[in-house]
Order: C-alpha cells, then sequence, then structure tokens
C-alpha cells in the first residue's frame, strides 16, 4: 500500500462514527463491506464482524482482533433552555471535554454541537475561570432556543454523541491528526492485513474480527469469544498511548514513540514466548518495532483465560493523545505493524505453535 493509500484508510476510518453501542449501524457496516472484498464474512447482533480467511492448512486458527468503538456520549435529559445533559460513554479526561464539537446523532438526522461549560464572570479575567475543576458538569450546546425546539429537532435522551470527525495530515504528509486512533488504528490493521494476505499464501487459518463495545467494559469480544472456538492463538490490535510528549515520566518515555515502529506488548497479558516470536519476526525482517511495558486493559484480558488458555499478544500502533478528542500517528508506524502482521501469519504454522505454546 502505497503512502496516499494509507492516509486515505486511516482517515476513512477515523471519521467512521462509532460510539459504543452504536456500531452496528455504523462503522461495523463499513468494516463488514471493506473486509468483504477480500474474504467472507459474517456479523452478530451485537455488531461484531468477522472475516474468515482460509490458508493451506487448518490449524492453526489465528485470530486477529481490532475493537471498533470509539468513546462518546449519550444524552441524558434537555434543559429548558434547550442545553443538553450527557453522560459519558467510554471516558476522557473532565479536562478533554470542554468546547469540544460533537455530533448529536438525533431522531432527526445528525446535529451539530459544542460541549459547553459555564464560566464565572466575576473572576476578573478574561474570559472568565473554568468552573470544570470545581464541579462544573459541562453540557451540549446544539443552539436549540429551548426545549421544545431540541425536541423538534429529533434530539431526545438516549442520542448517542460522538466527536466531531477531524482529519488532517502534518506539514510533511507522514503524520495525521485525527479522532479516535484508538483503536481505528487497528481497524484500518485489519483492512490492511485482510488485503495483503488475499496475495499470498499461508499455513493456517485467520479470523478477522472487528469488535464492538471495548471501551464500556470489554463486552463484544465476549460475545465473540463465545462464537469463534478452537482459537490457537490472538493477536490484538490496538491504538496504544504514544509516551513521547513533553514531561511524561523518563522511565516510561521509551515505551511507545511515534516513528519507532509497532508495539510489541510485554504486558497487556503477555504470553513472552509469543511476544519472543513476534520480536524474531521483526528482527528478521529488518521491520523496527518497540517492546513495551504499558499499562490498561484491552480485550486480550477476555481472550487469554478462555478455553484452556489461549496465547496472546497486543500489538499496536503508537498514538498520541488517546481518550481525548484529536490524536496524532505516524504512517510509516502503520506501514510498519501492517508488514509486521503480515510475515507473523505467513510464518506462524503448527510446528511454530507448538513451540510457542511448549505442547
Ligand atoms: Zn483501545
Amino acid at each position: 500500500m502505497d503512502e496516499r493509500k494509507i492516509s486515505s484508510l486511516l482517515c476513512d476510518y477515523s471519521r467512521a462514527v462509532g460510539v459504543s453501542g452504536m456500531e452496528r449501524t455504523t462503522i461495523s457496516t463499513k468494516l463488514r463491506s471493506d473486509l468483504s472484498n477480500y474474504m467472507h464474512t459474517d456479523g452478530d447482533i451485537l455488531g461484531n464482524v468477522y472475516g474468515f480467511m482460509h490458508g493451506a492448512e487448518s490449524t492453526p486458527r489465528i485470530l486477529v482482533e481490532a475493537h471498533m468503538d470509539e468513546i462518546g456520549m449519550m444524552v441524558t435529559h434537555i434543559d429548558e433552555r434547550g442545553f443538553l445533559g450527557f453522560r459519558q460513554v467510554g471516558r476522557w479526561p473532565t479536562e478533554s471535554l470542554v468546547s469540544h464539537p460533537v455530533v448529536v446523532h438525533s431522531d432527526g438526522g445528525d446535529i451539530p454541537g459544542v460541549l459547553g461549560i459555564t464560566c464565572d464572570p466575576q473572576s476578573g479575567q478574561q474570559g472568565g475561570i473554568s468552573l470544570v475543576t470545581q464541579g462544573t458538569k459541562p453540557f451540549v450546546d446544539v443552539g436549540a432556543h429551548d426545549r421544545d425546539t431540541a425536541r423538534e429537532w429529533g434530539i431526545r435522551p438516549g442520542n448517542f454523541i460522538s466527536p466531531w470527525p477531524s482529519c488532517k495530515k502534518t506539514v510533511d504528509g507522514m503524520r495525521i491528526f485525527g479522532k479516535a486512533w484508538d483503536n481505528r488504528a487497528g481497524v484500518a490493521l485489519l483492512v490492511a492485513l485482510g488485503r495483503s494476505l488475499s496475495t499470498v499464501g499461508h499455513p493456517n487459518e485467520v479470523v478477522l474480527a472487528g469488535i464492538s463495545q471495548e471501551e464500556v467494559g470489554k463486552r463484544g469480544i465476549k460475545v465473540a469469544m463465545n462464537r469463534l472456538r478452537d482459537i490457537d492463538v490472538a493477536l490484538v490490535l490496538e491504538g496504544i498511548l504514544g509516551t513521547d510528549t513533553p514531561r511524561m515520566d523518563p522511565e516510561r518515555s521509551t515505551d511507545s514513540r511515534l516513528g519507532y515502529g509497532a508495539n510489541v506488548m510485554l504486558s497487556d497479558r503477555g504470553y513472552p514466548w509469543l511476544s519472543r516470536f513476534v520480536q524474531d519476526v521483526a528482527q528478521c525482517h529488518g521491520l523496527s518495532c518497540q517492546p513495551s511495558v504499558g499499562y490498561g486493559g484491552s480485550d486480550a484480558d477476555e481472550i487469554h483465560v478462555r478455553e484452556g488458555g489461549i496465547p496472546t499478544i497486543v500489538i499496536g500502533v503508537p498514538c498520541r493523545y488517546i481518550h481525548n478528542h484529536i490524536g496524532l500517528i505516524d504512517t510509516v508506524d502503520f506501514a510498519n505493524t501492517t508488514r509486521l502482521l503480515r510475515h507473523i501469519i505467513i510464518e506462524l504454522d503448527s510446528a511454530t505453535l507448538l513451540r510457542i505454546s511448549g505442547h
């Protein structure tokens, strides 16, 4: 895939709407359609998407998954002046909420709005003082004259609210600012990998899965694992927090840098023999990668304890500012990670799995 196609794929997936719980009508339709170009696909009630790629052998059966959902909000009430109360679906830091543009997915269609906060006009400072730190809740302002207007526009409690889509390249064109890189970077990897594998043989069966509702308690993967039986090994694709930002703890600052290749997680439910294999594959093919000891959870939490235990690894693209509105990603990292995944699949045969899992 050339650089232009990578940028276009990434921006398409960054812009796609898919707050946890509404994937079925949005992001999952897009992913299923894209995977269908290369393989047989299926779906389920929660919106999970499955693509099946048959190789020369029926084992090992490799699950490659990425959660599709993004953090957003839901309307809880409309006040008499037409402002919307909301609760978060997933979680941004509270200080990230104010002044960001959003889209309210009302019964009458998509409506633009902004996350507002009431400031103290008596503070003597220009613009007043934000009251977020004093516990004042932000709200969504859609510009309605009053509650009746908002209702006429189709706004109801329960409507999802998503961050305003935005995608811009850096001056050199190598990096992209966009929303929801956690985990649209991972979802775009599924498509790039499916496309790449469609032109080569591989000694295994691969299931590429887009998973719903990770950000609200890893719900989609539970349903997926009920359905997908006899998985021998799992690769969990993620957008992983870039730690190369100012004032980051130096002990962590080498963990995840933009431009240094795929994150290969040694923690996060890692399986040491699998992470060793992945690093060996990267080294063998001259692909830079970053063994990382990170924090936080992922769908790997659910996968590695299924059946008799499944060797699982999280592999990701470093992204600055995950769980905020706009993040930054490097297209070279994305291309490197795609190549790494392709080599892993091509080399992961029964004998290799035996060596990794030790039985
Ligand atoms: Zn994630």
